[in-house]
């Protein structure tokens, strides 16, 4: 392929553009479960018109633009009082919440190289659960990941913490919730080991940072997850998820900056002249920035508690759903708007490819396989239909016998059996090379 060596009219171009994205994921009636956090169409155009008034500004640079410089310090200011942070707290926005996740990280890391120098090959422990953003950290930044088992409620087993500890940690973690299953990590107990031996605590917020504070407000039974607790030294929230911003926005807040300033990256010898920069990007959408402040000052506390009212009223009825249909499961006890089932015999993802027929898509966990669910505004005008869809559903599946399996299924049950994880790697990045082709 080539860049066509005549341009199109613009009415043309977007004409095109409509045409190719045809076959995207529905996502506005509610028929997808993951990917998109839709908050209202009136939000949509707020969003819109904030991220287009700072379109072109660069927010690499606070001095040529000081009101991306205000938007996100008080953003930051903001999302910090939200989760519990003093006066103290500091952070940056970021592009999402896997850039959080690696500053988390890359902070900790260089903390530990500065304070803790005997260290040569540093490690930090991972719930099994928690996001693959710290996998990847792990990978860029040459951290090792020991991962810590989870109970049978999927809460990561804080004695297996404690042991897996050792002379190299310089970082726990813990998820508030955990994206599998929706549960919430024992935060206060993990964040006490980690303070007794004076190391790093990373608080991954991305899911639930922007729902559990007001889910609190709402009289819901939510355990302590942030800046609050004695031992956090940081904590990462999504903007771009439950803050219901545009997307590209996501929140990196730490206690103070004893941490933070081990966030920054400066070169000062270069010929292009003196280069500081906060996070792993370069140049950073001004527009991002920009409609997260807009989002705050739009919406105000009374706004996301609407917002996390309607959701939680959703979410009760969809358990509900599921518990009445036989068959069904829900895994652990889910704190938030996210949450995963099974199907007895292991038959989750046949019937998820059942659903995949009626126009229904769910995301597929494995280990064991179950279907995942993420609630949002959307899904309120299609619990009914959803229901009645998945009750039939799973009648067909369950009564099946013989199973030939085909399709997701088919994919992901191959991919749960190969004993050699190195070519289960090998093929998921065959298959997403393949993908990735122009045309394919
Ligand atoms: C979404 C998510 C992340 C990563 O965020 P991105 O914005 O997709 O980079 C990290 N942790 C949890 C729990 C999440 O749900």
């Amino acid at each position: 392929m080539k860049i066509p060596e005549r341009g199109t009219a613009p009415e043309q171009v977007l004409e095109d553009m409509r045409r190719i994205r045809a076959e995207d994921a529905d996502w506005k009636s509610g028929r997808t479960w993951s990917l998109v956090y839709h908050a209202s169409e009136e939000h949509t155009r707020l969003l819109k018109d904030a991220y287009c008034m700072s379109f072109s500004e660069n927010g690499l640079s606070p001095l040529a633009f000081p009101s991306l410089k205000r938007f996100e310090t008080e953003v930051i200011a903001m999302t910090a009082d939200m989760l519990g942070g003093g006066p103290q707290a500091v952070g940056s926005v970021t592009s999402g919440g896997t850039e959080s996740i690696l500053m988390a990280v890359k902070s900790a890391r260089e903390w530990a190289r500065a304070e803790r120098p005997a260290i040569e090959r540093p490690r930090m422990l991972l719930p099994l659960t928690a996001h693959p953003a710290f996998e990847k950290a792990a990978h860029y930044l040459g951290v090792e990941a020991v991962h810590v088992p989870v109970g049978p409620d999927f809460r990561v087993d804080v004695e297996a913490a404690r042991r897996a500890l050792g002379e190299d940690t310089i970082l726990m973690v813990g998820s508030a919730p955990s994206f599998p299953q929706g549960v919430i990590d024992p935060i206060p107990e993990l964040a006490a080991l980690a303070a007794e031996q004076g190391i790093c605590f990373h608080v991954d917020a991305c899911l639930g940072g922007f729902m559990l504070p007001w889910l609190r407000r709402l009289g819901h039974d939510i355990p302590p997850f942030d800046l609050g607790v004695d031992g956090v030294t940081s904590i990462s929230a999504d903007i771009h998820k439950y803050g219901f911003a545009a997307k590209g926005a996501s929140t990196i807040v730490y206690r103070d900056d004893r941490l933070r300033k081990y966030q920054y990256f400066a070169y000062t010898d270069w010929p292009g002249g003196i280069y500081v920069s906060p996070s792993m990007t370069g140049t950073r959408p001004g527009g991002a920035i920009a409609a997260a402040w807009a989002t705050f000052q739009h919406l105000g506390e009374e706004g996301y508690l609407e917002l996390a009212r309607t959701i939680m009223e959703t979410n009760r009825r969809l358990i509900e759903g599921i518990q009445s249909i036989d068959g069904l499961r829900i895994m652990g006890e889910p704190q938030m708007s996210v949450f995963a089932f099974d199907m007895q015999d292991g038959k989750a993802y046949a019937l998820g490819d059942e659903l995949e027929q009626r126009g229904w898509h769910l995301d597929r966990l494995q280990f064991p396989p179950a279907l995942h669910m993420m609630v949002t505004p959307p899904h309120q005008a299609v619990v009914e239909p959803f229901l009645d869809d998945l009750a039939a559903c799973t009648r067909v599946v369950a009564s099946r016998e013989d199973e030939s399996v085909s399709g997701m299924a088919a994919m992901y049950g191959m991919m749960a059996a190969l004993p050699d994880r190195a070519q289960a790697k090998e093929f998921a990045v065959d298959f997403f090379n393949q993908l990735m082709k122009p045309g394919s």
